[in-house]
């Protein structure tokens, strides 16, 4: 049997809602037993884009990460419905018995992601199925389908050779951290990290400098990676962690330079200067 997973790559995401408004429009107005009852026309966002800004002006980096129900495999929401109103079933979605969780607020509270809203008028916590309604008739849930980037592959976790386990396995992408225990069935690439950048100039003319090697090396670990600036003189390390690095810049004709860099928070460096060899 399938185990259905999915992986959204969060560098492909422009934001567009087009998953958004498909999830309202299979969902809205539309009873779906006894897997889900309509969907309120405002105030639910079964798959929703939390926007995240890094950096400041001149360098800023903008991603959208869709949130969705991960469909844990050790889900805090089933161990707090009770009357067993939340269920997984065996290919892994997690169901929220439509009648049955009737009056259950606390089965909203339970979920680390947020990703159950309250139904005031029904009295009912609502969350996405996977639209397993779909995946019933042998399409895929409506939110893949509308991507235009492809930012979602969605499949059987349980087949090695799919094209999703192959993603999992290939360690790119990461569970989610909130309620990691949880076990989420959704992973995600290119969650945004911390990044160092700056721009390289000729200390004599101001002129950008093309093609000078950065270095990058963890102090802590020795580790380095590297790259070189563009025509503008750009450069930019993307996907850190905290901690002290050192960034060497290297061009034939001129000085060696290193900045020390203590990372907390995203860092842009300016303009780096190189000075001419005399
Ligand atoms: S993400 Fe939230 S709603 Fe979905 S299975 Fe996990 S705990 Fe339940
Ligand atoms: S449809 Fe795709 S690109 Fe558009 S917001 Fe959703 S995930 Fe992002």
């Amino acid at each position: 049997m399938a185990k259905w997973g999915m992986v959204i790559d969060i560098t492909k995401c422009n934001g567009c809602y087009n998953c958004f408004i498909a999830c309202k429009d299979e969902y809205w107005d539309n009873d779906y037993p006894p897997y889900s009852a309509a969907q309120p026309r405002h105030g639910q966002a079964w798959i929703d884009l939390v926007k995240k800004e890094r950096g400041v002006c001149p360098w800023i980096r903008v991603a959208y990460i869709p949130v969705l129900c991960m469909q844990c495999d050790n889900a805090p929401c089933v161990k707090a419905a009770k009357n067993r109103a939340v269920y997984k079933r065996p290919d892994g979605i997690v169901i929220i018995d439509p009648k049955k969780a009737v009056g259950q607020r606390q089965i909203v509270d339970a979920c680390p992601y947020h990703a159950i809203f309250w139904n005031e008028e029904k009295q009912l916590p609502q969350k996405c199925t996977f639209c397993v309604q779909r995946l019933e008739q042998g399409k895929i849930p409506k939110c893949v389908q509308v991507c235009p980037s492809r930012a979602f592959v969605f499949g059987d976790l349980a087949d090695p050779k799919s094209e999703v386990s192959r993603i999992v396995a290939s360690k790119k992408a990461e569970a989610p951290k909130p309620g990691s225990r949880a076990k989420s069935r959704v992973y995600y690439i290119g969650v945004p990290k911390l990044f160092i950048a700056g721009s390289v100039v000729d200390a004599k003319s101001d002129e950008c400098a093309e093609g000078v090697s950065v270095s990058l090396t963890k102090q802590s670990t020795g580790k380095s990676t590297g790259t070189s600036t563009n025509n503008f003189g750009d450069f930019e390390f993307d996907g850190l962690g905290t901690g002290k690095y050192s960034v060497k810049f290297e061009c034939k004709g001129y000085k060696p330079r290193t900045v020390n860099v203590d990372l907390k928070t995203d860092k842009h460096l300016g303009v780096v200067k190189l000075t001419k060899r005399s």
